[in-house]
């Protein structure tokens, strides 16, 4: 009797892990007792703590988890607190400007939580229902947004990288198609596919080239097409690299142009690259999973004219919306384009049992079980409201211009583009130095002095072969007097450099 009742304890709770109806005390419980935890996080004064991969030495037992204790709710959040919360970058901190990282909004974390908590899986309409809806209708938000025809459709990704790669695939096996009646999703390669290029500027994201490459077509697929002083694509020099393509016996089959580059938020000319698109017959691919979302504001919605003639768009919810990673979405024209994407599996979505009014939305997608990332987005649009997250857009990128003019005549920094989105790549020179090597010892040795710290997390990058620093401004309760603080720092840590060596 007594091994009974201590058996039916440990099953009691064991069975209080799960979220259902029997555990809801334990589920708010453990959810209030989270979010006092995750509070301690916003309190931090540095964003980030300075502690390294070897500090956390001495916490390895922390790590690992030991399968002879067990920790409540309390204790793991003790743990947790110590080796993560305490330690882990803050994204909302004014002195974090180093990568495309937003601060989240709260309506969707909200939703983050409802979603992760129902746990939907977002690919049949036996697994959703109206959660397949509310995606659905997120999706026609956004296309309606960037002015695509009413046949235009999308899906939600795991990120601009998804998102892109999806374009690269319909581009490919759409033109393998059309013009040599190839069905390479049914029958795999064809020899004449090692001749198709892609054609985007080389300011675009790097997973261009690496989705060509896991597409089996290679790096050299890629014709990268040079850039003005405002690191926009040329046109002329396109329509150059495509008659020299074409010249040499390949086949152009698509067009990447970029809404907001990574590094300099530069949007390639979408009209005439999609006349030129046009004129060619390729696939005309908007990646604008950084200024995609600038469709939303009245300051660079004119930049993105031209988007609602693209074949497909890449946009990152998760960068220009306020949205914990992952939100994304890949769009296109024509939904029936999906079809290269499309399988119908016989336990989950038979085609003798399609039904339009109850999509399967896994027809859309590379994933098979998705989360339901459409729901966050949903609850930031009914609460916080497209026209105020537009607003904060404008709010970044006039932070960037402000920081711009704010350093542009200083002796102490070189400039090499005005902002057009929210990011300002510089570099600190010491004047009267004119060594190229010797400022990208310094401005390297400036931004891992500050990460190191814990001052500021300040990105680098490379222009024309030089090291450059780059702030990505996502954050619009930053102030300019937040960012000259940085600059300040900078200029002190480059000064003691030359001191000390
Ligand atoms: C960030 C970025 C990507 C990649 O997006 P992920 O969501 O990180 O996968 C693609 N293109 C551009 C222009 C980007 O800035």
């Amino acid at each position: 009797m007594l091994l009974d009742t201590q058996t039916n304890l440990v099953i009691d709770h064991e069975i209080e892990q799960f979220f259902d109806s029997e555990s809801k005390y334990t589920y708010e419980e453990y959810i209030q007792k989270a979010v006092q935890h995750v509070k301690s996080f916003l309190d931090r004064d540095q964003f980030y703590s300075g502690d390294f991969a070897s500090d956390f030495g001495s916490k390895r037992h922390l790590i690992a988890s030991n399968p002879d204790v067990r920790l409540d709710i309390k204790e793991a959040l003790q743990e947790i607190k110590e080796l993560y919360l305490d330690h882990t970058i803050a994204f909302h901190h004014p002195t974090y400007v180093a990568h495309l990282n937003c601060p989240v909004l709260l309506p969707a974390i909200v939703g983050d939580l409802v979603a992760s908590s129902v746990n939907t899986a977002i690919e049949t309409w036996d697994q959703s229902t109206s959660a397949t809806l509310i995606e659905q209708e997120m999706i026609r938000w956004i296309c309606a947004e960037m002015r695509l025809p009413e046949t235009s459709d999308g899906v939600f990704t795991s990120g601009g990288t998804q998102s892109n790669f999806m374009a690269l695939l319909l581009a490919r096996d759409n033109y393998a198609f059309k013009h040599f009646g190839l069905n390479l999703k049914e029958n795999g390669w064809s020899n004449v596919v090692s001749k198709f290029r892609f054609f985007c500027s080389e300011k675009a994201h790097f997973s261009i080239k690496k989705n060509a490459a896991l597409m089996g077509m290679g790096y050299s697929s890629v014709i990268p097409v040079v850039t003005d002083d405002k690191m926009k694509m040329k046109p002329d020099a396109l329509v150059q690299a495509i008659e020299k393509e074409k010249q040499s016996g390949n086949i152009p089959i698509a067009i990447i142009a970029t809404a907001g580059t990574t590094d300099f938020g530069s949007f390639d000319p979408l009209e005439t690259i999609a006349k030129i698109a046009k004129e060619y017959d390729v696939w005309f691919h908007v990646d604008g999973a950084y200024g995609g979302s600038y469709i939303l504001t009245e300051t660079h919605q004119h930049l993105l004219n031209g988007i609602e003639q693209a074949d497909s768009v890449t946009i990152d919810f998760h960068k220009t919306m306020f949205q914990p990673v992952c939100s994304s979405a890949f769009l296109v024209r024509d939904t029936k384009h999906f079809k290269y994407v499309s399988y119908y599996a016989d336990y989950l979505n038979p085609l003798e049992h399609r039904d339009v009014a109850c999509p399967n939305l896994i027809e859309k997608s590379i994933q098979t079980t998705r989360r339901f990332d459409a729901l966050k987005l949903w609850f930031s649009l009914k609460m916080t409201g497209a026209k105020t997250i537009g607003s904060f857009l404008e709010k970044v990128h006039y932070l960037a211009l402000d920081l711009y003019y704010s350093i542009k005549n200083d002796l102490y920094f070189e400039t090499v583009h005005k902002p057009e989105l929210s990011t300002l790549v510089f570099r600190y020179t010491t004047p009267g130095v004119a060594t190229d090597t010797i400022h990208d010892t310094i401005n390297l040795y400036i931004k891992n002095t500050l990460f190191k710290s814990g001052q500021a997390s300040v990105a680098s990058t490379k222009l024309d072969g030089k090291i450059y620093l780059k702030f990505t401004l996502l954050n619009p309760k930053s102030t300019i007097d937040d960012l000259l603080n940085i600059i300040q720092m900078i200029k002190e840590t480059g000064g003691k450099y030359e001191i000390h060596n």
